[in-house]
Parts: structure tokens; sequence; C-alpha cells
């Protein structure tokens, strides 16, 4: 059976980068009838906040992107511990005692020498004198992984075959020297025992995956299927690592956006299929391939999520927006016709609320100096509210009746005073909602 996983830290908000990678997992468990395990990485107690994890399951659950079961590092310490050892009993884990600031020495070195920066492996020929000596001045050591010198080939996913040498990989540092487990063990220990069969992430773990795929063979697992996605840009190829901040999905489910506008982009943009409004989750998996998408950055502009909002709330039938609309103080008995008169014209829900303040309080009239006797004229010819769906055309043929006026410079003009715009919905559904109407005070 497939088994994928997402495997936030839980040190921030989930953003539209870290979205694709948990879209993928999903939309690949879901496709083969597999499970989604969401593993909270939180190995790190002084990063890792509780409040982030309540978020990061909410942001998912607005989304629909379900889990069949949560993981969390910090409740499996022992399992990585025991790993360690296992590492240390095969002679693949050792001790190494050089402080930051003499690493980043070494490193200077190296580049001068026009060598790559790569740990020169200096602890791996101390003596045990040495050894102790370091203990007993410096503490616990950071323990690395031996990694084999040979070259480490995986065919990705969608980065095709990936062949990357160890020798120019420092042996990667798997606790620290304060004994904590970092993530690159961790995750190798829970893929392995969690049964793993697809990793897809960005392809800043590219590095990472070739040590993991090392360690896991150490440690007598099968490296699952990895595939590695590229990293989103902003819409003219900057990096948006600054501006993730503020593409937290909390903030874009804040400025209006819709799950279903959101999804519907991430899994497409960046592949060769067209980006389409879907409306459910099933849709979207359909037409998911991983190996259509490409390993070129990947643009986005959080504008495209608008037009793809506005699409859906246009379908979106009444009954599913009902409380919305009532929230809005809208009567029951007109909230259908609410409805039907402004999803053509919002973008987002938000933008209801502005259309009902209007037809409750009604709109400041907007006139034009040429057509003031004709509004004050039609004004005296418009009954007090409440008004029917019949009452546009009523009025507007006693307006024509009266003044000889006719098409639009007969209901232009008309429209701009009841409403304070030039555009806009119907106005024979529009009447019936107008609630009062201060363009009436102009009758002459
Ligand atoms: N916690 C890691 C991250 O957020 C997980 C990476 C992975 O998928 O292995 O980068």
């Amino acid at each position: 059976m497939t088994v994928t996983r997402f495997a936030p830290s839980p040190t921030g908000y989930i953003h539209v980068g870290n979205l694709r990678t948990a879209l993928f997992n999903h939309l690949i468990a879901r496709k083969t009838g597999g499970q989604f395990v969401l593993r909270i990485d939180d190995t790190d107690p002084e990063r890792s906040k509780e409040e982030y994890v309540d978020a990061i399951k909410q942001d998912l659950e607005w989304l629909g992107l379900t889990w069949d079961r949560v993981e969390r590092q910090s409740a499996r310490l022992d399992r990585y511990e025991d790993a360690a050892q296992r590492l240390r009993d095969m002679g693949r884990f050792y001790e190494a005692w050089e402080t930051p600031t003499e690493l980043d020495l070494k490193r200077k070195k190296q580049l001068n020498m026009g060598k790559p920066p790569v740990y020169d492996r200096a602890a791996l020929a101390l003596s045990n004198e040495e050894k102790a000596e370091l203990r007993a001045e410096r503490g616990d050591g950071v323990w690395r992984f031996k990694l084999d010198q040979e070259r480490i080939v995986w065919p990705d996913g969608i980065l095709g075959e990936v062949s990357i040498d160890a020798a120019s990989v420092s042996d990667p540092v798997l606790i620290r020297a304060d004994g904590q487990f970092l993530y690159t063990l961790a995750s190798v220990v829970d893929d392995i025992e969690m049964g793993i069969t697809h990793v897809v992430r960005g392809n800043d773990h590219v590095t990472n995956t070739a040590t993991q795929i090392q360690m896991i063979m150490a440690l007598g697992g099968t490296p699952p299927s990895f595939a590695h996605h590229s990293l989103l840009t902003g819409p003219q190829g900057e990096s948006l690592s600054k501006r993730l901040g503020t593409l937290a999905l909390r903030d874009l489910r804040e400025a209006g956006v819709e799950p279903e506008a959101l999804l519907s982009l991430m899994a497409r943009l960046g592949s060769s299929q067209p980006v389409e409004l879907r409306m459910s989750m099933d849709e979207i998996a359909d037409g998911f391939e991983l190996e259509q998408f490409g390993s070129a950055p990947t643009k986005f502009d959080v504008e495209d999520l608008y037009p793809l909002t506005a699409k859906k709330l246009h379908q979106l039938p009444f009954e599913t927006i009902r409380d919305d609309v009532e929230a809005l103080g809208v009567p029951e008995d007109k909230a259908a016709l609410f409805w039907k008169v402004v999803r053509e014209n919002i973008t987002t829900r938000k933008d209801m609320a502005p259309w009902w303040a209007l037809f409750r309080d009604g709109a400041e009239p907007m006139v034009a100096d040429e057509d003031k006797d004709f509004i004050a004229e039609a004004m005296g010819l418009l009954p007090d509210p409440p008004y029917t769906t019949e009452t546009w055309g009523s009025f507007t043929a006693a307006v024509k009746d009266a003044t000889g006026r006719k098409g639009k410079g007969l209901f232009m003009p008309l429209r701009k005073a009841l409403t304070g715009q030039e555009r806009g919905p119907e106005m024979a559904d529009v009447m019936p909602l107008l609630q009062k109407v201060p363009a009436k005070s102009l009758a002459g």
C-alpha cells in the first residue's frame, strides 16, 4: 500500500510553499487508495510550539487535506536513540568536537585552495586518548554519519535520474552536542518504521535525500520513491523566501481566498496541465501526475487566486452560502435573491458585506449635472420601499412616459441615482433588496 507523509516542523504557519508538498503527498495517497500521514517534526523543543501544531491541523482541514494518522517525532526519541546505537555499532557513526568557528575556518581554507568545502573527517583520525581529552575539555561532541564515498543514484519522480557523489557531501551531523536528534536521522527512522513508500518534498532536500538513502540502507530499510518539486518564486522569478511569511495559508483564508481556488492552482502550477477551477479533491486528484511537473522554479502570483475564487463563488448554490448571507443581516425572505444579485459581482465572500450595506442603507446618489431635472422628476414617480421584482419595469415605464427618455439615457441615470454606481446587478432584482432610497429626497 502507498503511504505518504507531510512532515512540517511546528515552528511557524504553513504557507503556499509547504502547501505544494502537503498537497502532492496527499494526492498520491488519495489516487492510489493509500494512506497519508501527518508527521509533526518537533525534535527541536525550543522552536516547536503547540499553537503551530494546532494551526497546521486547522489549515490542512480548511483545505480538506485530511490525514489518516498523526505521528510526533518528540514521542519517538527512544527509536532514534536505538538507531543511533545501531549506527555506532556498525562503525557508521562518529563523534566530532570542532566548534562552528573551527569548521568555518576549515571551509574557508578549502575554498581558498579551490576545493569543495566538505568536512575533512579529522575526527575519524582521533585516538581514544585524544577523544577523551576533547570530551574532558569540550563536553559531548556532535555525532556524524560516515557516508560511503560512492555515487548515490536514484530515479527521482520529478527530476529523473539524480546522481550525487557522496565524496562531495559532508558527513551529516545527526545528533547535536546537546543530545538533540536532528531531523535527518529522525526522518529516516520514521520513514522506515512507518512504511513510507513515497516522499515528495522541495528540491532544497536533494542533498539530504542522498545522505538519507545511505542511512536507510545502513539501517536495513528500503528507500522510498523520492520526488523533489521545484521551489516557488514570485511572478518575476524573484525569491519568495522573504515573502512566504505573508503567504501563510491563514492569511490567504483571511483575505477571502477559497480553498478550491488554492488547491486548483497549486495542484497544476508548474506542470504541463492548465490551471482550471476544480470543485472537489477527487477532481483535483484525477488529472494529477507527478511526472508532468517540471524542475524549473515555479512562478507563483497570489493574484491568480482571486479569479479562481470569484469563479467558485459564481457557481456556488445558495444553500451552501445561506449562513454567510444571513449572518450579514439579510432578511430570510430576501437572502436567496441577495445571493443571486451579488454572486456575479464579488471576488471573495467578504465583498458581500459592502453590497448589503448599500442595499440596507441606500446609496449616496450619483447624479450628473445634466440629469438633475430628470432625476428630480423620476424620483417623484418612485413609490417608497418595499419593492418587488416588478417595480423596476413599471417604474421605468412610467418615467419613460413622463420624460420621453429611453434606452441608456433612461436606465443609466436611474441606476446611478439608486445604487451610486455605473455598473452592477440587474436593477429588477436590486429593487426588492433596497431598504432605503436616499435618492428619493431628490424628488422635485
Ligand atoms: N520537517 C522537514 C521540513 O519541513 C521535513 C522534510 C521532509 O519531508 O523530509 O523540511
